[in-house]
């Protein structure tokens, strides 16, 4: 049986370091925002610019996936092109998800896999359509998840709606949420003892941890840039402790509270709570 990990973060949460470290482990591996092979109109930017971590190439240039599609075509007369992983229709979502996973099983010898995708909808429509996925929540200081989006041309306020926004839909959706869940800061400052947590959770208690994942090949796709690099040393910006102005730090985290609190009703709550105070920017 194939078992699938699946973080659940918005993105600049720590979702590819947590996959680089437990996709180093025996037996499992990190594929990357697997989403990519999807048809949805949105997501089609994503396969053209979801860059393989072996040599920065599209997937067409990685022989990892080189193999998963002679598989996939072998097997299932499919291609990655052809797949559509995130199909309305329900007979296409399973088969398409299950000889996309079966093919990296069969590739990379592994039967846990990492499907870093984030999306909340993909994880609940595996669920439903059968598949073996365990949840993994990933926390990191909202101030430092709207200033990595800030960064890259967000607008602070939609990011800072967006977060709490995000773990209400995992609230709604998901209930065994509070399985697994772990600080992108601990995960960081603590690898070895959160990669343990999970392992002990799946069951694999005889694995000798391995946290130096950079120095063997593996074929993430898309993600943080961090895939890219040659040596795996963690380092935690904190950057954002100079970059955001107070008041800002502190809308951010006034819309986070619910967080905290994780409950559904909560922060539907709090939603219409804040807009009392928050009515003029909207
Ligand atoms: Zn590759």
């Amino acid at each position: 049986m194939i078992t699938i990990l699946y973080p659940l973060c918005p993105s600049y949460s720590g979702s590819t370091l947590l996959s680089l470290l437990l996709g180093n482990q025996k037996g499992i591996y990190g594929a990357g925002e697997l989403f990519i092979f999807s048809k949805h109109p949105s997501r089609v930017d994503a396969l053209q610019k979801g860059r393989c971590s072996c040599n920065k190439l599209a997937y067409s240039s990685c022989p990892f996936w080189e193999k998963i599609e002679r598989y996939l075509t072998e097997h299932y007369q499919l291609t990655l092109k052809t797949l559509s992983v995130e199909s309305e229709n329900e007979e296409e979502l399973i088969l398409h998800n299950k000889a996309l996973f079966q093919a990296i099983q069969s590739v990379s010898g592994c039967s846990i896999i990492i499907d870093s995708s984030k999306i909340v909808s993909r994880f609940v429509q595996l669920r439903k359509a059968g598949f073996h996925i365990i949840p993994i929540r990933l926390f990191r200081k909202p101030q430092a998840v709207v200033h990595s989006w800030t960064k890259r041309d967000h607008d602070w306020w939609d990011v800072a709606h967006y977060y709490p926004s995000f773990y209400k839909a995992v609230a709604q959706s998901v209930a065994d949420r509070n399985m697994l869940t772990m600080r992108y800061e601990k995960l960081a400052n603590q690898p070895k003892v959160m990669v343990q947590k999970i392992l002990d959770f799946i069951g694999l208690h005889d694995v000798v941890i391995d946290l130096d994942w950079a120095k063997k090949p593996y074929h993430h796709l898309k993600g943080n840039p961090m895939r890219f690099h040659k040596n795996s040393k963690i380092k935690v910006s904190e950057e954002w402790q100079s970059e955001v102005p107070l008041s800002q730090r502190f809308w951010i985290a006034l819309l986070a509270f619910p967080v905290k609190v994780d409950r559904y009703w909560f922060y539907y709550f709090w939603e219409r709570f804040v807009v009392l105070f928050t009515w003029k920017r909207y």
